[in-house]
């Protein structure tokens, strides 16, 4: 493989949205400050408030502009925040859009069709509340509170949490832990005794040598993690990108190793065997803080690169070099975890195999490796116990996944079924900001669970195909129209950010901490809300630290004084939560429950003949079909595009451009057509398609049946047996070029 030139990587602008090249139009809607003949305002003209970026998880602190008639013109970076460093990435500056989409939910909605029909009549909150609240107390009678399942994503699943809670339900879930960062924390976990929340506390600024496995840095848009890696390679940092995919990152990479999907574990052993056998790892480092490196030593003793090179279809002396070239750099020194780590069922092992590699190193704990984040200590406001469930998610969950360490969607929706017997049945969902029919693998099993609820409520702020089934639909305000809880988030500086109103929420719609407080109420939980408003919670826990809102308003973030060193100081003994107060690279935990103590290569499903194996990813200016109906985003990029080798386009006679269908090894046909993009940046034996297109609300706009959504024919799910995570990346499709009979 040849080693790649370096070229500028992705820039972040700091420019706000005013000025865009915004053309036309979208659905006949302009904004009053896109029209042509308006004129741009002086910011001093403007007025600031600070918020927090919603538009994906990553939370950067901003400021929302707005003129003196109220319009909002612009969202721009806060100065002060380590996530952002002052700069918005382009999807945050297009946050506006989400407040401008026309296609909002604007009122409450209760369903008056069959499940699925989308026929809603216009309701009050009043009258929404008296049809959950009578639900809820028909479900509690007959099946008990506990059967009332919580799915929640993003900033305002933490006000349902709560009121969970204090119903006494602790059946709840978090779609995207189980799916993206669970297997991650828990390999980190059994190996350091810590996971590495968010924003991971990867060292890539001051990093020497940044490896990125399936990680698509640039593509996902971390905002601080661009810029981090930006600074590095402007610095001589050396990039190594795994990945079947020539990536944006593998473009910036000096090396790229175009791997066998599948095979990754593979390239980590041999990555450890070549450190370990030609005396490159980092003796001392090991010898102080690690504990079972002889059982490491044996067990990576046969993987050597030219073992590996028969499963990754790479080259053995680039597996080798690539290992000089990060022991050279250690142990300034990064393996990424990366984030959605989900892949084919046994990403726990995946995530352990990079947690010891970096451990090898000695990268943990030092700088240019990984760093010690801190967060504030942030008392909760005061409230009364909360009842003990009869059942919880654990009870249903810790048997069969042993190091699950919360909620797992997946088991939730099997409680769900019809055909689920057993003592712990689901029988009402409430599904706060995630569209779970297009985020969790399998849509019919989910929907046959939907199907079987005596009650769905959906809260969101757009009409996403899974508002669809719900009974009621509760209209969200948009972030820039509402309070949060306080950013309190782990980093190198310890700092707390407000997200609060810049605007009256628009339409009928309502902040989620009070459509959460409403309901509560209602529910006859008064005495955990004795507070009138959040500011009063929030005013609350930040004099607790010596702060207020009214200082939080004027400055949006501020930072606190760390209390633990950032690295492990030189020569310290450093006690390490675990079993053994080592780094583990024996894992006693897993040992003890039955699992692999040390990561072992299994092979995985290959493509039938005339099938490709599916990929998914993402673009730069979509956080999936979170803002594929943003209307300034969507004018970015409005459908998605196959990514096809051209030797597959001339084996099936395909160019570019040309409309295509899917199906997968079950038969499954894609409801929508994509074009394709005829490119060697794709292996043979793999397609690419990004996420969070093709939706299937008809009232999304801009977004219904634009390209194909990967999730459909996503329905061989590998279940990881240490967290019960879900793997989807084994399934394969053929390309069909003429329109299929439905
Ligand atoms: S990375 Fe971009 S979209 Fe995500 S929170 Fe930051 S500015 Fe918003």
């Amino acid at each position: 493989m040849k080693e790649i030139t370096r070229r500028d990587f992705i820039k972040i602008t700091s420019a706000g949205i005013v000025g865009a090249a915004i053309s036309k139009p979208i659905f006949g809607f302009i904004p009053p400050f896109l029209k042509k003949d308006h004129n741009p305002p002086l910011e001093s003209e403007l007025i600031k408030t600070p918020t927090v970026c919603d538009i994906c998880f990553w939370k950067c602190a901003g400021w929302v502009w707005k003129d003196k008639k109220g319009n909002i013109v612009k969202i721009t970076g806060n100065e002060l925040d380590p996530h952002s460093n002052g700069r918005l990435c382009p999807r945050g500056t297009g946050g506006l859009g989400a407040y401008y989409d026309p296609d909002r939910l604007k009122r409450p909605l209760i369903r008056v069709g069959k499940p699925g029909s989308q026929t809603f009549k216009e309701a009050t909150w009043e009258e929404a509340f008296d049809y959950i609240v009578e639900k809820m107390k028909q479900i509690e009678q007959k099946y008990g509170r506990e059967s009332m399942a919580l799915f929640y994503h993003g900033t305002t699943g933490p006000h349902f949490e709560y009121l969970w809670e204090a119903y006494g339900s602790q059946t709840y879930a978090e779609p995207a832990i189980a799916q993206c960062l669970v297997t991650r924390e828990v390999g980190f976990i059994a190996t350091y005794g810590q996971g590495l929340g968010s924003p991971e506390p990867t060292d890539v600024r001051n990093t020497k040598c940044l490896v990125l496995i399936g990680n698509h840095i640039g593509e996902n848009m971390h905002n601080g993690h661009v810029q981090d890696m930006s600074h590095a390679i402007d610095h001589g940092a050396t990039v190594i990108t795994v990945d079947p995919r020539f990536s944006t990152a593998a473009a910036h990479s000096k090396y790229w190793l175009p791997i066998k999907p599948g095979t990754d574990i593979a390239l980590l052993l041999s990555w450890m065997h070549v450190l370990i056998y030609d005396n490159l790892y980092n003796k001392e480092y090991v010898d102080k803080y690690t504990y079972g490196f002889d059982y490491l030593k044996d067990h990576v003793k046969r993987f050597t690169p030219e073992w590996a090179s028969t499963i990754t279809t790479l080259d053995p002396n680039l597996i080798r070099k690539t290992a000089y070239e990060m022991a050279k750099a250690a142990p300034s020194v990064v393996i990424h975890p990366g984030r959605h780590t989900a892949w084919y069922g046994d990403d726990t092992q995946r995530e352990r195999a990079i947690a010891i590699l970096n451990a090898l190193l000695g990268a943990w704990g030092k700088r240019g490796g990984f760093y010690f984040s801190e967060k504030v200590s942030l008392p909760h406001y005061p409230h009364p116990p909360f009842p003990e469930p009869r059942w919880s998610w654990r009870t249903i969950t810790t048997d069969k996944y042993k190091y699950a360490i919360s909620g797992v969607t997946n088991v939730l929706i099997d409680h769900s079924l019809p055909e689920y017997e057993g003592p712990y049945k689901v029988k009402g969902w409430f599904v706060v900001a995630t569209n779970l029919i297009q985020s969790i693998p399998d849509q019919e099993k989910t929907i046959r669970a939907l199907q079987n609820q005596d009650l769905v409520v959906v809260v969101d702020i757009l009409p996403t195909e899974i508002t669809g089934y719900a009974d009621v639909i509760l209209p969200e305000a948009t972030y820039l129209e509402r309070y949060d809880l306080l950013r309190n988030s782990r980093h190198r500086v310890p700092n707390i950010a407000l997200r609060m109103p810049a605007v009256e929420p628009k339409y009928d719609t309502k902040p989620g901490w009070w459509i959460a407080r409403e309901l509560g109420i209602r529910l006859g939980l008064e005495k955990y809300y004795p507070w009138k408003n959040i500011e009063e919670v929030l005013d609350w826990q930040l004099r607790q630290v010596g702060s207020s809102l009214e200082e939080l308003k004027k400055v949006g973030v501020k930072h606190f004084e760390r209390k633990t060193p950032l690295y492990i100081p030189d020569g310290y003994e450093w006690p390490f939560p675990t079993n053994t107060g080592k780094i583990e690279l024996y894992s006693t935990d897993l040992a003890a429950m039955g699992y692999e103590p040390m990561p072992v290569y299994k092979k995985h499903e290959e493509p039938p003949a005339g099938y490709y194996r599916l990929i998914y990813g993402r673009v730069p200016m979509h956080s999936f079909g979170r803002t594929t109906n943003n209307p300034y985003l969507h004018e970015l990029r409005p459908e998605n595009h196959l990514w096809v080798h051209p030797k597959v386009a001339k084996l099936l006679g395909l160019e570019n451009g040309q409309e295509v269908w899917l199906e997968n090894q079950d038969g499954k046909v894609s409801s929508y057509s994509v074009k394709v993009r005829v490119t060697e940046r794709i292996r043979p034996d793999s397609v690419f398609l990004p996420h969070g297109f093709g939706q299937k609300s008809k009232q999304l706009r801009k977004a219904y049946a634009r390209g194909i959504l990967d999730n459909e024919l996503i329905t061989n799910v590998k279940i990881d047996p240490i967290t019960g995570s879900t793997g989807m990346r084994s399934n394969f499709v053929k390309i069909l070029t003429q329109k299929p009979n439905k």
